[in-house]
C-alpha cells in the first residue's frame, strides 16, 4: 500500500481542474469535506476556458490564501510525461483548437505553482484511491462510460502511464453483426469499446438517447453484454483487485447488476476469486466520489504532485 498521505495535506490548499471536453470544473480546498469554493463553466477555445480557470484561482487565491500546487485532469489524449517536451498538452485531439494545445505551461506561466497533470481517468482514479471506493486496495481499474469511454488503472499503487497512457475505451470486443448490426461511432476504429457502448452509440443506435429508454428495453441487454466483454478482458490482464464503473450511462441503476451477472457468466468460473464469484456487487462498483470523482481526482493530482517533490 501506498502511504497515506490525507492528514498531511489538510491545512493546505490545493486547486483543482477537472478539464472536460464540454465542461471545465475547478475547485480549491484540501479534499472532498473541505472544498472552499467549485466553478463550472463550458469548454471553448484555449484561450477563454484556460483564461477562466485562471481568473478563479487568482480570485481563491485573493480570498484564502496561497495554493500549493494545481491539479488537472484533462480529456485528451494528453502527454503526462514529466521528461517529454509536449509534457502537459493535450495533444491529437479531434476538439476544434484543442490540439497541441500547453495547459500545464499556461497555468505555471500566469499562477507559478507547481502542477500535477494527468488524463481525467488517471486522475480520478487517484481520487477514489485517496478518498473513494478504492481506498484499502493498489490495484484497480476506474472506467468511465458517459459522451466517451475511458479508463485509468493503479497498478501496485502507482497510477499507470507506460508508453502513454491506456486508452481502455478503445480496445476491440467481438461484435456479432447479425445480433447488433450498429457499425459503432468511433472515428477511428468503428466498432471498439467506445464506438460501441458510449452513451452516443446507445442514442444513435436505438433512435432514442439512453435515459429515455426503459429499463426493460433491449438496449441494457446488450450494453451490459459489451461492458461485460471489456471488463472481462481487463480482469485477464491487470488481475484487478476492484474496478470502479463511472460517468452518465451508468446512472441507470438496473445496469449495474446486469454488467455484474454478464462479467461472470463470461468468465466462467476460470478467475477463481471469492470477489468475482461471490462478491461481485462489492468488486464492481460505482465511484465512492459520485459525480465530484472528476474534481476531487484532479485535486489528488496536485496532492501528488507536492507529495512527489
Ligand atoms: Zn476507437
Amino acid at each position: 500500500m501506498e502511504v497515506n498521505n490525507t492528514m498531511e495535506h489538510e491545512d493546505k490548499l490545493y486547486g483543482g481542474i477537472e478539464a472536460g471536453g464540454t465542461k471545465f470544473v475547478c475547485a480549491v480546498g484540501s479534499g472532498p469535506d473541505d472544498i472552499r469554493a467549485e466553478i463550472r463553466f463550458p469548454t471553448t477555445n484555449p484561450d477563454e476556458t484556460i483564461g477562466q480557470a485562471i481568473a478563479f484561482f487568482r480570485e481563491q487565491q485573493a480570498a484564502h490564501g496561497p495554493l500549493v500546487a494545481l491539479g488537472v485532469a484533462a480529456f485528451g489524449p494528453v502527454d503526462p510525461h514529466p521528461q517529454s517536451p509536449t509534457f502537459g498538452y493535450i495533444t491529437t485531439t479531434p476538439k476544434p483548437g484543442w490540439a497541441n494545445t500547453d495547459f500545464v505551461g499556461r497555468l505555471q506561466a500566469a499562477l507559478d505553482l507547481p502542477v500535477g497533470f494527468d488524463t481525467d481517468v488517471n486522475g480520478a482514479a487517484l481520487g477514489e484511491h485517496r478518498w473513494g471506493a478504492a481506498q484499502d486496495v493498489d490495484t484497480f481499474v476506474y472506467l468511465t462510460i458517459g459522451t466517451g469511454v475511458g479508463g485509468g488503472a493503479m497498478v501496485n499503487g502507482r497510477i499507470l502511464h507506460g508508453l502513454i497512457h491506456p486508452e481502455m475505451g478503445h480496445m476491440l470486443l467481438p461484435h456479432d453483426w447479425q445480433a447488433d448490426p450498429y457499425p459503432g461511432r468511433c472515428p477511428f476504429h468503428g466498432d471498439c469499446l467506445e464506438g460501441m457502448a458510449a452513451g452516443p452509440a446507445i442514442g444513435e443506435r436505438w433512435g432514442t438517447p439512453g435515459h429515455e429508454l426503459p429499463p426493460d428495453h433491449p438496449a441494457w441487454e446488450l450494453q451490459a453484454n459489451y461492458l461485460a466483454l471489456a471488463l472481462h478482458n481487463l480482469i485477464c490482464i491487470l488481475s484487478p483487485q476492484r474496478i470502479i464503473l463511472g460517468g452518465g450511462v451508468m446512472d441507470q441503476p438496473h445496469l449495474l447488476p446486469l454488467v455484474c451477472q454478464r462479467v461472470q457468466a463470461s468468465l466462467n468460473d476460470y478467475v477463481q476469486s471469492p470477489a468475482i464469484m461471490e462478491q461481485i456487487d462489492s468488486y464492481i462498483v460505482p465511484p465512492g466520489l459520485g459525480a465530484r470523482a472528476g474534481v476531487l481526482g484532479a485535486m489528488a493530482l496536485a496532492q501528488q504532485e507536492v507529495d512527489s517533490n
